[in-house]
């Protein structure tokens, strides 16, 4: 069955930076099952795949506009030592928040002082062009619950 939209497609992959760094790796935490389609992948990554075969390998480079976007220096705020959260604060964590219209983002700490915590909303990847090695490993049409939910499920997903 080939990838195309509405169907679960399984992937084992390998994210690298231009150098050759690995970003991230299925070999790490399993493959990735997502809805084709449906904004689950980076668009760059979802465009390679689409009408691709089960064992088909891909190989693509991904730009910042069809990856994370571009960085955004607007992005980077200042909010008081006071609103944070009591504890050690380093630079590199990263919190969930909420943007205007309540979408779930990641804030990465990038500066922080006894008055003031400066945050980062860019993706952490914003503004890097990705290299992505792929392999399709399974293909399969997307229940009507998944569709309507716009993701994936597997039996241990959680509740929603
Ligand atoms: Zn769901």
């Amino acid at each position: 069955m080939e990838v195309a939209h509405d169907r679960v497609v399984t992937i084992a992959y390998t994210l690298k930076d231009p150098n050759g760094n690995v970003i991230d790796s299925s070999e790490n935490h399993g493959d990735l099952a997502y809805l084709h389609g449906h904004s689950n992948i980076v668009e760059g990554l979802e465009d390679a795949l689409e009408g691709k075969d089960v064992g088909d390998t891909v190989e693509t480079t991904v730009q910042p506009e069809k990856g994370y976007g571009e960085r955004h220096d607007q992005l980077v705020f200042t909010v008081p030592r006071s609103s944070m959260p009591d504890g050690d604060l380093e630079v590199g964590m990263q919190f969930a928040a909420q943007d205007k219209e309540g979408n779930q983002q990641v804030v990465t700490l990038v500066d922080v002082d006894d008055e003031e915590v400066k945050l980062d909303a860019n993706h952490p990847l914003a503004g890097q062009t990705l290299h992505f090695d792929v392999t399709v490993n399974d293909v399969r049409e997307a229940s009507g619950e998944e569709l309507e939910h716009g993701h994936v499920h597997t039996p241990d997903s959680p509740q929603h």
